[in-house]
């Protein structure tokens, strides 16, 4: 990367930089619309419009690169004129972690850049472009016979350089570790238009040196933008859910507990879904089993081991009161893994609180979760969540919210409340983005992240890799998102809440509309009159 110089940035996207994005990436890659940069302006967090009074979040352009090389000439072009460059793959996150916070270049790595390159099976690795989904590369490896360690449950839509920068946890994390784990080689786009790459195709990195796969993943984009990942994969074997039923949510602790201390059960997967959630997806018309509460337990290998696997946990959960449900339910809990949020149906919308606490304190922190509806007035829909490793467990307790209303933001201080208690707890939440990029200074102390924004001033020294992220939470007037100022406004929307008439959206549509019929009529022809487009 080369020295920074005194030079004088104008910040500006103009008619010239335009021109010479449009010779890097073709003319038919770009977008300058309206239309699109309102749809590049957030990811899937429901904003209100007023969202732009705080940020800047139009881009000035998008642009949608096919190669590594057309990726560094973009940056490299920014950089000249500091210009931030917002990486995104299919917008999925939530946390605003792909909203432009003051315009710039939003690089589209989803569009063309989804190509799986190469899948070696005797060196057991597979390399793909950052913005091919999840989805797609572990198909083409099972057809194979092989996966990929983890995946996020978003997996359909979530791509491989965005979870990678996200260093999320998800499905096959407890045996595999996340995305970072399984990381051999990345190309990575630095500020100033280098292209590096972090670790070898073939082997790990190991012994000493600076570990480059580990440092670019989890910067959210704040670093560099990924290009291409080479990541280790496993020979499949047979994937076996197995599902049990509780009769309370909080008698899974023990079992839990034994799973996670036994010396050699590794299950690729370990997930719970409470009453609630099975409830609300009924109440929804959803086809749900009939079930309390449920602990889902997924083993991958040989079937010789994944049976004594099975006959293992069978024993520990038998021994806690826990009923073996049937395999149909086992096969509907996997095949539903990524379709946690199906009550949404009923027009209303449903966010998840996500914190990560120590996997001991697991049952008194279901405890939290229920309080935490109660104390918020929260209109619930669920608490699930998944044991990401021995020591962590992630809880995604879910909420109905008013999407449509302004006061309907109020349900967000839900997660400000349940941050506040992991962290008693010794966990936190998880992503920063924009919204919570302020609690790097709560989770961390002074000098820590201080050092953290020092690493990213100095490989980003014209503040163009995804600004306003991760270290640093502006406003559009340049008002610091600090720690005291966050804390004072989230204590602030969490007495709000606690002072308004509880939540009663998700059951107030369910009065008010009939979704199945809605279904139904449009099966039947429904009549409609359309305009001529002059209206
Ligand atoms: C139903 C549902 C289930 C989910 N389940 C999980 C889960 O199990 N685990 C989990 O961790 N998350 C989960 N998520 C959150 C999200 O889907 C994942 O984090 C996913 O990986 C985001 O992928 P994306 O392509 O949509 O990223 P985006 O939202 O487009 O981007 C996310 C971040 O990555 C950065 N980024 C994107 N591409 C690059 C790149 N090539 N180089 C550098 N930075 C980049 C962006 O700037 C942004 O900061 C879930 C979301 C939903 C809606």
């Amino acid at each position: 990367m080369k020295a920074n110089s005194e030079v004088i940035l104008t910040r500006k996207v103009t008619p010239e930089m335009i021109a010479k994005l449009e010779g890097i990436v073709g003319k038919d890659n770009i977008n300058t619309g309206d239309m699109d940069k309102i749809l590049y302006s957030h990811d899937m967090a429901p904003l209100p419009k007023e969202a732009g009074m705080a940020f800047k979040n139009l881009p000035d352009v998008v642009v949608r690169p096919e190669t590594d090389e057309q990726v560094a000439k973009v940056v490299a072009l920014a950089y000249r004129d500091g210009i931030p460059i917002i990486p995104r793959g299919n917008a999925t996150w939530g946390l605003g972690g792909c909203m432009p916070t003051n315009g710039g270049i939003v690089i589209d790595m989803s569009s063309k850049m989804n190509k799986v390159l190469e899948i070696n099976k005797e060196g057991m690795y597979v390399k793909v472009q950052a913005g091919c989904t999840w989805k797609g590369v572990l198909d083409e490896c099972m057809k194979l016979g092989f996966i990929v360690g983890s995946y996020p449950s978003s997996f359909p839509a979530g791509t491989i350089g965005a979870w990678t920068s996200t260093n999320g946890m998800g499905t096959g994390s407890y045996k595999y570790g996340s995305s970072k784990d399984n990381i051999l080689n990345m190309k990575v786009v630095l500020s100033d238009g280098t292209l590096i790459e972090t670790g070898y195709d073939q082997i790990g990195s190991y012994m000493s040196g600076y570990n480059l796969n580990q440092f670019f993943a989890g910067a959210e984009g704040t670093l560099g933008v990924l290009t291409t990942v080479t990541m280790r994969i496993y020979p499949m074997g047979e994937i076996r859910p197995v599902t049990y039923e509780f009769e309370n949510l909080k008698d899974l602790h023990g079992p839990i507990q034994k799973i996670i201390s036994h010396a050699s059960i590794k299950p690729l997967h370990i997930a719970w879904s409470d009453y609630l959630h099975f409830a609300n997806q009924r109440k929804a018309g959803i086809h749900a089993p009939k079930v309390k509460n449920v602990l889902l337990v997924a083993l991958q290998g040989d079937p010789k081991f994944v049976d004594l696997e099975e006959s293992e946990v069978d024993a520990i959960v038998a021994e806690f009161g826990g009923k073996k449900l049937d395999r149909e339910i086992a096969d509907h809990e996997w095949s539903e893994r990524c379709y946690e949020f199906r009550a949404r149906k009923v027009g209303v919308g449903e966010i998840p609180a996500e914190v990560i606490v120590p996997a001991k304190h697991w049952g008194e922190f279901v405890d939290e979760c229920y309080k935490g509806f109660e104390v918020m007035k929260m209109e619930p829909g669920g608490v699930i969540g998944v044991i990401v490793d021995r020591s962590t467990a992630l809880f995604m307790p879910y909420y109905f919210k008013d999407d449509e209303s302004l006061l309907g933001m109020t349900a967000f201080s839900f997660n400000f409340y349940l941050g506040d208690r992991a962290s008693l707890y010794g966990g936190r939440t998880t992503g920063f983005g924009v919204f919570f990029a302020w609690n790097m200074d709560v989770i961390h102390d002074g000098e820590t992240a201080d050092f953290m924004r020092d690493l990213k001033t100095a490989l980003d020294p014209r503040d163009i890799m995804n600004p306003g992220h991760l270290v640093c939470g502006k406003t559009r007037f340049g008002i610091n998102m600090s720690k005291q100022l966050m804390a004072f406004g989230s204590k602030m929307i969490q007495g709000v809440k606690k002072l308004l008439p509880a939540d009663t959206t998700f059951s107030d549509n369910l009065k008010r509309f009939r979704y199945n019929d809605m279904e139904h009529e449009v099966e039947e022809g429904r009549f409609r009159v359309l305009g001529d487009g002059s209206q």
